[in-house]
C-alpha cells in the first residue's frame, strides 16, 4: 500500500491567453517536475463534477473527495460561511447574507454602496434568541454570512432579500411548517439588528456625510450543514489537508481530515510554498492521504492575469521537487478543481488535466503536464473517478467481486 499525495491548484485549467502567445499559463509556464511527474504514470483529462459543469470549490472538492455534490451540497449559505472561517457543525442553519440601504422603509441599494469594513457591525449582531445562537461574519465588502445554531432549527425559510430595490425589506417566511419556529427567531434577529443597525455610529457617520447607510442586513440561500460520512470510514485513510483557504479547510474538517497549520500558508498568492510540501513530506510518516490545495492559480485566473498564473505554476513546480524523489512508496497526484481561464475571469466548464504518478504502473507516453498534452493520455474521467483510481494506484482497493 502507497501514501498519497494529492495536489489541487486551484482553478488550475485555462484557455490559450493572447498575452502568453496563446498559450494556457500550464503551457507557458516551465514546469519540469510537473513534466517529469506526467512520464511517471498516467494522465488525462479531468471534468470536475461532471462533463461541462461550472463547478465551484466546493462542489468540485466534494466530489473529487467522494462526496455526491447532488447529495451534500445543501446550498451556498452553509458553504459560504464555511467560506469566511466560521466553525459549522452538523445542522446548523447558514444563509448568506448582504448588508443593504433602506430609507422611507424601500431598500434603496441592495449593496449598501459596496461599504467596506463591516465587521464592527457583523460583530454587534450576533446573539441568542429563544436559545439560538447567531453567528454573523463580514466578507468582502457588503457581503456577510449568518449562521443559526440551536435546537428544531429548519432551512426551509425563504429570502429575506427582495432581489430588487423599491421594495420594502422582507421578514422571513417558513416555506413548510417545521419551519415556523425558525422564522419566528430570524424575525426576532431582523427587527434587532434594524434597531442596531440605525443607531450604530458608523451608519450615523455615513448619512452625515451624505453616504449610503448599512442599516439592513438581508438573507438568502437557506442551508443546513451536511454531515459527511468521515474520510476514514469511506476509504480507511488517515488524512490530513493543508490549504489555507477557510472553504476547503472547511470541507476537509467536515469529512474528518485533520487541518494542518504551516508558517507563511496564507491561502493567497503570497503563501509560502515551500513550507506546505515540507510540512506534507514530514506528514506523510502520520498520514496516509495528504490534501494540498493552492489557491493562487485560482486568484490569478479571476484576475485575469495569465503572466501572474504562469508564476504561481513555476513556484508550485519548483517546490514540489522533493516529491519527484518519493514515488516508490508514494502515490502523487496532480489536478484542478475546475478551469479559471485569465481570459475568462472565473470558472467554466473545461476540463483540468490531471496525473498519478508513482513507481510500478503504466506509462502512457505523455511527458507533458498541460491541458492539450495530457488530451492523449489514460483517462477522460470526472472528479467522481478520482478517489476510485487514487485507492486502485495506492494498492488499497477491495476487491469487486470473487
Ligand atoms: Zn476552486
Ligand atoms: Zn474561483
Amino acid at each position: 500500500m502507497k501514501r498519497i499525495v494529492l495536489i489541487i491548484m486551484d482553478g488550475l485549467g485555462d484557455r490559450p491567453d493572447k498575452e502568453l502567445q496563446d498559450k494556457t499559463a500550464l503551457q507557458a509556464a516551465n514546469r519540469p517536475n510537473l513534466n517529469y511527474l506526467s512520464s511517471q504514470g498516467v494522465t488525462g483529462l479531468m471534468s470536475p463534477v461532471s462533463f461541462g459543469i461550472r463547478a465551484g470549490s466546493d462542489t468540485s472538492h466534494l466530489s473529487i473527495l467522494g462526496y455526491n455534490p447532488h447529495e451534500y451540497y445543501t446550498g451556498r449559505g452553509p458553504f459560504e460561511a464555511l467560506g469566511l472561517g466560521i466553525d459549522l457543525k452538523p445542522g446548523d442553519v447558514a444563509f448568506r447574507a448582504n448588508y443593504a440601504s433602506v430609507k422611507n422603509n424601500v431598500i434603496v441599494d441592495r449593496r449598501a454602496g459596496r461599504i467596506r469594513n463591516t465587521e464592527e457591525l457583523s460583530k454587534e449582531l450576533e446573539t441568542e434568541i429563544d436559545g439560538v445562537k447567531f453567528t454573523v461574519k463580514s466578507g468582502v465588502e457588503h457581503r456577510a454570512a449568518v449562521v443559526m445554531r440551536g435546537h428544531g432549527l429548519s432551512d426551509k425559510i425563504a429570502d429575506t432579500d427582495p432581489h430588487s430595490i423599491n421594495s420594502p425589506p422582507l421578514n422571513a417566511k417558513p416555506l413548510s411548517e417545521e419551519a415556523n419556529f425558525t422564522a419566528n427567531v430570524i424575525n426576532k434577529f431582523l427587527e434587532r439588528s434594524r434597531r442596531i443597525l440605525s443607531n450604530h455610529p458608523l451608519n450615523k457617520n455615513l448619512i452625515s456625510e451624505g453616504k449610503l447607510p448599512a442599516n439592513e442586513i438581508m438573507l438568502r440561500g437557506a442551508g443546513t450543514m451536511p454531515a459527511l460520512p468521515s474520510f476514514k470510514e469511506k476509504y480507511g485513510l488517515n488524512a490530513a489537508c493543508i490549504s489555507g483557504t477557510p472553504l476547503i479547510r472547511g470541507i476537509a474538517g467536515l469529512a474528518g481530515f485533520d487541518i494542518l497549520n504551516v508558517d507563511g500558508m496564507t491561502g493567497r498568492i503570497d503563501t509560502n510554498y515551500n513550507n506546505i510540501i515540507l510540512k506534507a513530506v514530514s506528514s506523510l510518516e502520520k498520514y496516509d492521504f495528504i490534501l494540498i490545495n493552492f489557491k493562487g492559480t485560482d486568484i490569478a485566473g479571476h484576475d485575469k492575469k495569465p503572466e501572474l498564473k504562469k508564476q504561481v505554476i513555476e513556484k508550485v513546480d519548483y517546490v514540489i521537487a522533493p516529491l519527484t524523489k518519493m514515488l516508490n512508496d508514494t502515490l502523487i497526484v496532480v489536478t484542478g478543481d475546475h478551469s479559471t481561464p485569465c481570459s475568462y475571469g472565473d470558472h467554466t466548464g473545461d476540463p483540468v488535466p490531471i496525473l498519478f504518478a508513482t513507481d510500478g504502473i503504466i506509462k502512457d507516453n505523455v511527458n507533458t503536464f498541460d491541458e492539450l498534452s495530457v488530451s492523449i493520455g489514460y483517462y477522460k474521467i470526472t472528479s467522481n473517478d478520482i478517489m476510485p483510481l487514487i485507492m486502485s494506484y495506492s494498492d488499497r482497493s477491495e476487491k469487486y467481486g470473487a
